[in-house]
């Protein structure tokens, strides 16, 4: 089960990847946007890291809501509110749980995506963020259900955001800046489910 040392784990492995494919990110975001997503998401998770050290939660919840406060306040683009949300309906789920198993995490990651739709009002296929995490939360459901280990789990929904993500390349985008575009932004990776398949593949390997 996760706990708190473990989520810590997660969060500062996703920093770690996120700086690592910074440049990445940046050159998907010039493609289609306005070449700050590298930036944008290498600001707010500096500040969650530094957040979550400076005062380590006591519970999951508390986790995950200082973890969503911190994108909401660091990040000026669209991804912040969107993954803060997202971390922040988690920590709703989670309260002052001290450990998540594979229902309760499920429940969470759930929880996050529906935070992150109403939010953004995105739908599949709209090429965005939400094409890495719906799959990804839909296979974690179902080695869940299955009754196989976490690990499984976080493994099947990292493999099938990475699809999602490459899923995206096709697709028109109608949702965020990419939307201005229109046609033109087919042909293009999303940054933004780039960087969410790289949060699912981190959990997976700070678990395994
Ligand atoms: P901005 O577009 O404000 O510069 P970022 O570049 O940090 O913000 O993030 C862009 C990413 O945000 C996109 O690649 C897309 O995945 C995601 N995104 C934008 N708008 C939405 C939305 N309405 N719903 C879900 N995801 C969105
Ligand atoms: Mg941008
Ligand atoms: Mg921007």
């Amino acid at each position: 089960a996760w706990d708190v040392p473990l989520l810590t784990e997660w969060l500062t492995g996703f920093r770690d990847a996120v700086d690592q494919a910074g440049e990445e990110l940046t050159a998907l975001d010039s493609a289609i946007g306005d070449a700050d997503h590298g930036s944008n998401m290498r600001r707010g998770l500096a500040a969650a890291v530094a957040a979550v050290s400076q005062a380590p939660p006591a519970d999951c919840g508390a986790f995950f809501k200082t973890v969503g406060m911190s994108l909401v306040s660091n990040v000026g683009g669209a991804s912040g509110p969107l993954y803060g949300t997202l971390f922040l309906r988690m920590g709703t789920v989670a309260g002052t749980a001290g450990t998540l198993a594979i229902q309760l995490f499920g429940e969470c990651l759930q929880a996050g995506l529906d935070g992150l739709v109403q939010r953004g009002k995105a739908q599949p296929g709209d090429k965005t963020m939400v094409d890495a995490m719906l799959p990804a939360v839909r296979a974690y459901d179902e080695v869940a259900a299955d009754g196989g280990p976490m690990v499984s789990a976080l493994t099947a929904a990292a493999q099938a955001a990475a699809q999602g993500r490459d899923g995206t390349t096709p697709m028109e985008a109608k949702k965020g800046r990419a939307s201005y575009l229109g046609e033109r932004s087919v042909g293009h990776q999303d940054p933004g489910a780039t960087s969410m398949t790289l949060l699912f593949e981190t959990a997976a390997k700070v678990f395994a």
